[in-house]
Formats: C-alpha cells, structure tokens, sequence
C-alpha cells in the first residue's frame, strides 16, 4: 500500500513556505541511494520512489512536515546525502522524502565533544571543529557528501575507527535531540545509551535532529602506500601495523591484488599485480610503520602530508570507495561484508584468499571491534555471476567462522543488525505510534506490534 496521492498533493499547498520538490525526477533522485552496488537491491528497489521531498531549514519545518504528515498518516523516509549502501534511505510505500540536508548548523566544541545539527556534512563538521583542535572519531570514505545523522542512522564508522571503534562502541556518540512523529510532535533529548536505540535503524524510530558526539585530538596526518609482491607478508603488516599500541592512526586499508590494478588514478604508485596497504599516521608515528614495512619488505611507493594530499586523499580510495572506484572500471563486479574472528583472523583471511582468489577479491578494514578487540572487517570485491553463487561465497565464509554483514539486503534483521533489541522496538512504539518512519524496513515492528499496519509489512523473503 502507498501514500494517498491525493493528501500528498495537498502538503505544498499547506504549508508553502516550505522548499518541496515536485518534479518527478529530482523526487525519483532523492529515493535512491548506494543500493546499485548490489544486483540483488538493484532489482528489488529499482521501481521505488517517494511522491514529494521537502528540504526543512529549520526545527519549525521539520516540525510542521512531521506533524502535516502524522496526521495524514503519510509515510516518511528521512534522509541525509543518499549514500547509504542498502537501501536505507529509499521509501518503500512512497510519502515524503524528509531531506535533512538544508538542516545543517555547527552548535559547539567544548570539552573534548562537539554537537551538531542532523544535516551537516562530515567535512564541514571537520572544517569547524579543527580550528579548536578536535575532529571527528571516524570518517565514512563519503565524508564530504555524507550527514552526521545519516552516519548515525545507516553507517557504521570508517577512518578513525582503527583507534575508536564503531560508531557503536561506548563513549562515541554522547546524545541526540530526536522529534517524535505525533500529530503534535515531541522533543526528546536522550543520552547515552538510550541514545543508542536509534542508531543503524535506518530513520526508523525517530527524527534525529542534533547529535553530540565525543571527538578526537586533530592531528596533521600523513597518507602513505605501502606495495608488496607477496600476499601473506603485506597482510601480516597491515595487521602489526594496525595493532601496534605505540603508532597513531587513523586507516590502514589492505588491498589484496588485483584490486590495487582498479586503482587507476593511483597506478604510478600500485606496480601491476601488487598487493597494497594504505595507511594514514600521525607524524610522529610515521618512522615507526616506515621501520615495520622496510622489516616487512614493504616498499612505500607514496607519502604525503595533509597539505600535500590536498583535496586528493587516500581515504577515498579505502572503505566502500575501493568498491566504487572497482565498480567504475567494471560494473559486473560486487561486495560482501564480512567480520572475522579477533583473535583469528590473519588465519582466517588467509584460508579464504587461498579457496577463492580469482573469484573473491581481498579488501580489508583494520580496526577495533564495539569491545575493543584488534581486528579486521571485509568489503570483498566478487566476480558476480548468479545470486545463488554469491549466497554460496557467503555460506563458505560463514562456514569459516566468518561473520557476514549482509549488504545485499534492505530490511534491518537480514542485515548486519540481525534480531533486534527489543527497546529498538518499544522506542518507535513511543516515537512513531503509526510505523511512519521508513515502512517496510523493520520486520520486527510488524511481528510485534498487533496495531502497526500490515499493508507495511515486508514480505516474508523480502522480495518484492
Ligand atoms: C562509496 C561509499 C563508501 C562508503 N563508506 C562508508 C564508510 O567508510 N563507513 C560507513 O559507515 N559507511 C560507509 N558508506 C555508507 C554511507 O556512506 C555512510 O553510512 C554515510 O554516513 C551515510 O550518510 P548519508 O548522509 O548519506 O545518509 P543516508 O544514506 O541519507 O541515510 C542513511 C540512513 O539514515 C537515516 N537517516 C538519515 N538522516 C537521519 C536523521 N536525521 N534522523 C533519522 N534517520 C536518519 C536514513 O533514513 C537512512 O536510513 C559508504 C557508502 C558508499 C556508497
């Protein structure tokens, strides 16, 4: 079931001071996101779109959409920038695409945390709070396009997560403002680890309006390539250099060949064939990792200073952009997301690459888990050929001990969620009585909740 057309139609008409966009395909635009990395969303989202987007400037017309729309019973699919990668931020049942984007003020930097409304880019979050000598924990490779709220509501953490941990691990998000979706909405501080339960739900119990967020000493980095001819001795730095307690970081990227060859812009720094790690050091750490990959038989074919890099960083080469800039040369090609066992994981990782080298490509991410344990996750390029081959690769991992993070699904329990807290639940019963928020995303709402509108569940394959 969709949004009635017709009460839709009506929401620029009263409220007309707002900034709607109308036009059908800027709307269609805005309802989509990063799901084209996976050619199974691809397919199931292809035909999704919300009726209207609105871009509120301020809480007053965050406030009146949210409450036009509670009271039409209208669906609402907050977004950020859009480059959430499964789906997150396109609407199932159309309504109205709440872009938060214009909603984008730096509040304050005091005591080591820093706040922020929902809105801002990450950039622009670092550009005001370096001058006072903090930046953010963590950095998703979308960082100059991607929102604080998004990063909260559908990402994970990123750079920086090396030292911190995800965004999920204790003392990194401190509280959120969040608006209640009520015919007279609600304004609801909630601090940490209430705060929590609206993280990595997908926009589903709440308007995050403001995030305060713990920050990191800013330092001048410097961005380094480290090539190797052989597999195993480039993993094996990439990890001594990732746990090393004496050197500060904020990446270290393992790219196991060929996916160094995708790499175009960069191929006079990554010899064909190679194997790569990509680091990001403290200066004052730089001769320590510039020691360990010379021990290593590394040889560090790239090196620059924050000032040097410019608007040119490596960062965007790490993460999920390994898998865009893959996805450019190539467009058969896809991603899994996988975490392996703390205290096995170089085992791991090597079994695996030695199973299926050619067919599943090793890109890793060092860092450390939500408890603090020193570890990697993948982003696994694959030569795609069938759905059911990339649910077998998927099942080898797992049989392998191997965690996957399902990206190639857009309902939150088939993703790395998996069952969820119960107080997720209980919140948007308190937030959004009506199952507004992103419908169809959270099964759990509809097994639990004997009201929440059917017509919203998610099929039981989700497979629509
Ligand atoms: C090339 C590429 C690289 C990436 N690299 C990383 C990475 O390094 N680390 C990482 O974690 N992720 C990564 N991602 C995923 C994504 O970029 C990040 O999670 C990003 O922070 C999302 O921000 P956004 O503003 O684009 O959010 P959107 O995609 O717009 O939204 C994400 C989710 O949050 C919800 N949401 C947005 N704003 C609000 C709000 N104010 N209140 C409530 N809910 C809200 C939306 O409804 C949606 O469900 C990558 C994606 C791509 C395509």
């Amino acid at each position: 079931m969709n949004a009635d057309p017709t009460l839709v139609a009506r929401l620029p008409i009263e409220l007309p001071a707002l900034d709607w966009i109308t036009d059908t395909a800027r709307v269609a635009r805005l309802s989509q996101d990063f799901a084209w990395f996976s050619p199974v969303l691809k397919r199931q989202l292809a035909d999704k779109s919300a009726d209207i987007a609105v871009r509120p400037r301020t809480e007053a017309e965050v406030r009146a959409v949210v409450a036009a729309c509670a009271r039409d019973a209208i669906p609402i699919t907050v977004r950020g920038s859009g480059t959430g990668n499964y789906g997150q931020s396109i609407p199932l049942h159309g309504g109205v695409i709440l872009d938060m984007s214009g909603y984008n003020a730096f509040c304050w930097v005091r005591g080591g945390a820093g706040r922020a409304q929902a809105g801002i880019r990450l950039a622009d979050f670092d550009r005001q709070a370096r001058p006072q000598g903090w930046e953010l924990r963590w950095l998703p490779s979308t960082f100059r396009s991607a929102t604080l709220g998004g990063l909260f509501g559908g990402g994970f953490g990123g750079a920086g997560s090396i030292t911190y941990g995800p965004i999920a691990a204790t003392g990194n998000v401190l509280g959120v403002r969040v608006m209640t979706v009520e015919p007279e909405p609600r304004l609801i501080e909630l601090r940490a680890p209430d705060a929590m339960l609206l993280h990595h739900v997908y926009g589903t119990n709440g308007v995050v309006l403001e995030l305060e967020v713990a920050l990191a000493p800013a330092l001048d980095w410097i961005e380094s390539i480290v090539t190797f001819g052989s597999f195993d001795a480039a993993l094996e730095f990439a990890s001594g250099v990732g746990s090393a307690p004496g050197l500060v970081k904020k990446e270290v990227c393992f790219l196991g060949a060929p996916v160094p060859d995708y790499m175009s812009a960069l191929a006079e720094y990554l010899p064909k064939g190679c194997h790569a790690v990509l680091v990001v050091m403290a200066e004052s750490s730089q001769a320590g990792m510039e020691n360990m990959a010379a021990a290593a038989g590394g040889r560090i074919t790239y090196r620059k200073t924050a000032a040097e890099s410019g608007s040119r960083t490596l960062l965007e080469y790490t993460w999920n952009h390994t898998t865009l800039v893959a996805l450019k040369l190539d467009r058969t090609l896809t991603y899994i997301q996988s975490g392996f066992e703390p205290a096995r994981h170089l085992e791991q990782v090597k079994a695996l690459e030695r199973l299926l080298a050619g067919e599943v490509m090793m890109h890793l991410e060092f860092l450390r888990t939500k408890d603090g344990a020193f570890n990697c996750s993948g982003l696994q390029l694959i030569r795609y050929s069938t759905e059911a081959r990339l649910d077998e690769i998927m099942q080898i991992y797992r049989e392998h001990g191997v965690t996957i993070n399902n990206p190639h699904a857009f309902i939150l329990e088939d993703g790395k969620q998996g069952e969820l807290n119960p107080a997720v639940v209980e919140l948007k019963r308190r937030f959004d009585p009506q199952g507004l928020l992103n419908p169809g995303k959270m099964r759990s709402w509809y097994a639990l909740d004997a009201d929440a509108d059917e017509a919203y569940a998610p099929s039981v394959n989700a497979d629509n």
